[in-house]
C-alpha cells in the first residue's frame, strides 16, 4: 500500500507525467492496424483488468472480462451500506504528483481530502499523551535507520532479525514496536518474513497524499463503463496449448486470441487457475518468492465523538499489529462520527477468525484506556477479511526474504505471446499500489497493441 509515512525515493520514470491510455492512443492511432475479429479476453475487474480492457476496447479489440465476484473494483471496492463510503481496500492516492490515479480521480469524480501527517497524537499505555518531541525525534531516527539498515541486510535474514539484532533496546521499545508496525508491517509484511536487502524498494510519487471521500469504487466504475463484464465467473482452468485459448469458468468454456490474467499473487499462490501447459518455471519461482500481506480495515461509528479532533490518534499496545492506529473520519466527513482502524500481517489473519464482538471488544479495550472506560459503545462496525477472501488471499504483494527483484518481471513476463499477466503484483516500480495496478494493465494492453503495430 505504500505508507504514506515511508519515505522512497522519487523517481519519475515516466518523464514529465504519466500518460493516460486515451492520450496514448490517440498518439499512436495510425501506427496500429486495429483486427476486429480478435478477441481478447481480461481475468479479474479490478483496476489493471479494466485500464486493460478499457484500452484494448477503445482501439477495437472485442473485449470481453471475466470476475469471479460478484461486483467489479477487486481490492478497489467500497461498502457504501452504512451510508458512509468505506473503501475496504485502497483508500489513499499515495503522492499525487504525476500520480495517473489523480487524472483517473478527477476523470472518474472521486473525491479526495489531504491527510496531513502532523495531524497526530501519540498515546502510551494508560492513556499517557507522548510528546511531539520524543514522537518526532523516534520518528526522524527511525527513517535514518531504514535508509541505510539495508547496507546490514542479508539474503537469507528478514528485515526483523537484521532490525533486533542491530538495535536490540529499540526492538523492545514501544514506540519504536509502533513505528515497526504502523510505518513498516503495515506496508510491506511481517517483519520476520520482508527482506532485509530489498524492505525499501518501489518508487514513489512526489506530493501530498489524499485519502478518498467518496468511494475509491468511483474509479473502477468509470473504467468499466461500455465494456463486457461477466459477473460471478471464477476461472479455474486456462489452456493455452492450441492456437485459440480456452478458459474455463463456472463449468463453461469460452475461447480468446489472448488472455490477460489480472488475478491477485495470492489467487496464483493458492493455484485456483490451473494452467495447461505448466506456466514457465521462472514464472512459477516467482509466484512463490514474492510475498503477500495482509491488511484488514474495520470502520466504527458512533453518536457522538469523543476523541482528539486530530487526523491520526496512535496507540502504542503490547501487541503492536491490530488496532494501533485510527483515523479519524470526521476530519474529511464532519458530520460522521466514525474512526477507521487497522491489523496487519498474522494479527490481521487473527482477526478473521473473531466474531463481530471479539474484535470491538479488542478495539475499544485500547480506546477505553486512552479516553477512559465511560466511552460508549460503537453502533455499528464494518471489517474486512482480505486473507480468507478467496478472490484474493491477501492484501498486496511485498518483497519477502527471498524475493529477488528480477521475480516481478518474471510476474509481468507474457507467454507465448498470447497470455499476458497485470496486477499490482507485476509492477516492479509501484507494486502494492492502485497506480501501480493501472499501470500494469495499460503496459500489457500495450504489448498486445504492439503485436498489431504496421
Ligand atoms: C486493505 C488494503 C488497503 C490498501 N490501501 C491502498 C491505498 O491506500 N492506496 C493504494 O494505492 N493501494 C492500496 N491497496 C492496494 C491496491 O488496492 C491494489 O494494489 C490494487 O487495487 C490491485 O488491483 P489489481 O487489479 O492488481 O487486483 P484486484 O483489484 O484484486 O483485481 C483482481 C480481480 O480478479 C478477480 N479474481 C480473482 N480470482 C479470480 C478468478 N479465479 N476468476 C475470475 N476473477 C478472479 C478478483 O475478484 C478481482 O476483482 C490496498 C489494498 C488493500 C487490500
Amino acid at each position: 500500500m505504500k505508507s504514506q509515512k515511508i519515505e522512497r525515493r522519487e523517481f519519475l520514470k515516466y518523464g514529465l507525467s504519466i500518460p493516460l491510455f486515451a492520450t496514448y492512443l490517440s498518439a499512436c492511432k495510425d501506427e496500429f492496424i486495429v483486427p476486429n475479429d480478435t478477441k481478447v479476453m481480461v481475468i479479474g475487474a479490478g483496476i489493471s483488468g479494466l485500464a486493460a480492457a478499457k484500452m484494448l476496447s477503445e482501439a477495437g479489440f472485442k473485449v470481453n472480462v471475466i470476475e469471479a465476484s460478484d461486483k467489479i473494483g477487486g481490492r478497489t471496492r467500497t461498502n457504501h451500506s452504512l451510508g458512509i463510503d468505506f473503501d475496504e481496500g485502497a483508500s489513499w492516492i499515495h503522492g499525487i504528483k504525476k500520480n495517473p490515479i489523480t487524472d483517473l480521480a478527477e476523470k472518474a469524480g472521486m473525491l479526495s481530502f489531504e491527510t496531513v501527517d502532523e495531524s497526530i497524537v501519540s498515546y502510551d499505555l494508560g492513556g499517557k499523551k507522548r510528546s511531539v518531541d520524543l514522537y518526532d525525534s523516534t520518528e526522524t531516527r527511525f527513517y535514518e535507520i531504514l535508509g541505510t539498515m539495508m547496507k546490514k541486510g542479508n539474503p537469507k535474514k528478514s528485515f526483523g532479525e537484521v532490525f533486533q539484532s542491530n538495535y536490540p533496546e529499540y526492538f523492545k521499545d514501544r514506540l519504536w514496536q509502533f513505528f515497526l508496525s504502523a510505518y513498516a508491517t503495515f506496508d510491506t509484511g511481517d517483519l520476520f518474513k520482508l527482506s532485509s536487502l530489498l524492505y525499501d524498494e518501489g518508487e514513489v510519487f512526489g506530493g501530498v497524499e489524499k485519502i478518498a471521500t467518496n468511494g475509491y469504487d468511483k474509479i473502477p466504475e468509470y473504467l468499466a463503463k461500455n465494456l463486457d463484464i461477466n459477473l460471478n465467473q471464477k476461472v479455474t482452468e486456462i489452456d493455452y496449448s492450441g492456437e485459440k485459448i480456452k478458459v474455463k469458468h463456472n463449468g463453461q468454456e469460452s475461447q480468446a486470441d489472448f488472455v490477460i490474467v489480472t488475478v491477485p499473487l495470492g489467487v496464483l499462490k493458492n493455484k485456483v487457475i490451473s494452467f495447461s501447459p505448466q506456466l514457465p518455471e521462472k514464472k512459477l519461482n516467482a509466484i512463490e518468492k514474492v510475498g503477500v500481506n495482509c491488511v484488514n480495515k474495520f470502520l466504527l461509528t458512533w453518536e457522538k465523538a469523543f476523541w482528539d479532533d486530530v487526523q491520526y490518534i496512535t496507540y502504542t499496545p503490547d501487541v503492536p499489529d491490530r488496532f494501533n492506529y485510527f483515523v479519524n473520519v470526521k476530519k474529511y466527513h464532519p458530520d460522521t462520527n466514525a474512526l477507521m482502524t487497522f491489523a496487519y500481517a498474522d494479527e490481521a489473519r487473527a482477526t478473521e477468525k473473531q466474531s463481530d464482538a471479539e474484535v470491538i471488544s479488542l478495539i475499544m479495550a485500547h480506546l477505553k484506556d486512552i479516553y477512559g472506560s465511560s466511552i460508549p459503545q460503537p453502533k455499528n462496525m464494518l471489517r474486512t477479511k482480505w486473507g480468507s477472501n478467496p478472490n484474493a488471499y491477501g492484501a498486496y504483494s511485498f518483497t519477502a526474504i527471498e524475493t529477488e527483484m528480477s521475480h516481478f518481471d518474471d510476474l509481468a513476463a507474457s507467454v507465448g505471446q498470447k497470455l499476458f499477466f497485470a496486477g499490482e503484483h507485476t509492477e516492479k516500480d509501484y507494486f502494492s499500489t492502485t497506480h501501480g495496478a493501472y499501470l500494469s494493465g495499460i503496459r500489457e494492453a500495450g504489448k498486445i497493441l504492439e503485436i498489431f503495430k504496421k
